[in-house]
């Protein structure tokens, strides 16, 4: 579906309105609430950032940012965001008041952005005491020890992301790093992606919600599984070109995007299901490789259109496993043999076995 600037605007414009209808503490709409459901209030930093994340999430469109902050994201719960320094309506020591009035309740945190560690974090600073800026790793120090629940919001985040790249002159971290660092013990769940998606926020906010966070199942890199565990490269409309050999070798040509820099053989994410924008694109539909956005690496040394190695990449979900007696699968593609021919070092093929669900058990 195409996304009109008018539409995107207008959409844009309840969002924040919305926001700011929470933020402004209206006494009818909080005893409405009040009555029947319970309410769990967020906390969002924007730290390192560049605000990525909070424009995606406000773009949703199914759900509607209205319907996530307004109604109930499960039965019986729904969620106020206290503060948020983009789009609330209050500003000074009020907003300042607004989030340290929710240390007070059980509160979910959301950072946006790394963690900013040189110079003692002087590179951000959210807000002012006596004159003087209090810098963001005080407040995710603060807020971070309190909250029931930490989501580390987009890659940089959830491992330092962009602002972690090459040199790293703001010394930023991802949260968890800095929560070791710190000693703080808060369950943190890292939801990466350069933007994130608005449906694994809220998805996670539901998780949370419900369950809790300790019961959301993580992958080694702190990453709900029910979002991250696929990888790109499995799911990929073009595995078929790769599988056949058939790979473009400059921007619009035909074939897998491999050998223009795709890090799909080792991103893990839903993206080729899910796609952005309520489903309209995403980014290899777009005929652009998948940056691995999503990855600890992200945006890799090794840059952006250089290849990665193939060290487990499975045969794609769509193709049913060929089984030999021992259970391994024996599928080398051609794909894989016209690889070979790539340059030393950026290529070392190796075809895991796909396992069967019984495997899997
Ligand atoms: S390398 Fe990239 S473009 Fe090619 S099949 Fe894998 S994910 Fe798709
Ligand atoms: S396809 Fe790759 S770069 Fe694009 S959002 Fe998904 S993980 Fe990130």
């Amino acid at each position: 579906m195409a996304l009109s600037r008018r539409s995107f605007l207008k959409t844009s414009a309840a969002g924040t309105a919305a926001l700011g209808a929470s933020l402004l503490d209206n006494p009818t709409m909080r005893s409405a609430f009040a009555a029947a459901v319970q309410e769990t209030p967020v906390v969002w930093l924007a730290s390192g950032c560049c605000s990525g994340c909070s424009v995606s999430l406000l773009n949703s469109l199914a759900p509607r940012i209205q319907d996530v902050l307004l109604d109930q994201v499960l039965p019986g719960h729904h969620i106020s965001l206290n503060f948020h320094p983009t789009v609330m309506a209050a500003s000074g020591d009020l907003a300042m008041q607004a989030m340290y009035d929710t240390e007070e309740k059980p509160f979910i945190l959301v950072v946006e952005g790394s963690v900013m560690l040189a110079d003692d974090g002087i590179m951000c600073e959210i807000g002012e005491d006596h004159g003087h800026g209090i810098h963001g790793k005080e407040h995710i120090k603060r807020m971070g020890s309190k909250a029931k629940a930490v989501l580390a919001v987009g890659s940089c985040a959830a491992y330092g992301g962009v602002n972690k790249a090459n040199m790293n002159p703001s010394g930023s971290v991802g949260v968890k790093e800095f929560f070791k660092m710190e000693g703080i013990d808060t369950p943190t769940i890292n939801l990466p992606g350069c933007a994130i998606h608005p449906d694994w926020f809220v998805g996670t906010v539901a998780s949370v919600l419900l369950h809790g966070p300790e019961a959301i199942k993580v992958d080694e890199d702190g990453r709900p599984e029910m979002f991250y565990k696929k990888l790109i490269h499995d799911n990929c409309p073009l595995r078929g070109q790769f599988d056949k050999g058939v790979f473009a070798e400059k921007f619009g040509d035909e074939g897998c995007l491999y050998k223009l820099g795709c890090k799909g053989p080792v991103a893990h994410a839903d993206c080729p299901e899910r796609k952005f924008n309520s489903g309209t694109n995403w980014c290899i539909d777009n005929r652009h490789p998948c940056q691995g956005c999503t990855e600890p690496e992200y945006p890799y040394e090794n840059g952006m259109w250089n290849t990665v190695p193939l060290d487990t990449v499975t045969p794609p979900s769509t193709y049913p496993p060929i089984m030999t007696d021992n259970k391994t699968s024996v599928d080398v593609t051609p794909g894989y043999a016209a690889l070979a021919g790539l340059a030393a070092g950026a290529v070392g093929a190796k075809v895991m076995g796909k396992k069967s669900d019984s495997d899997k058990e």
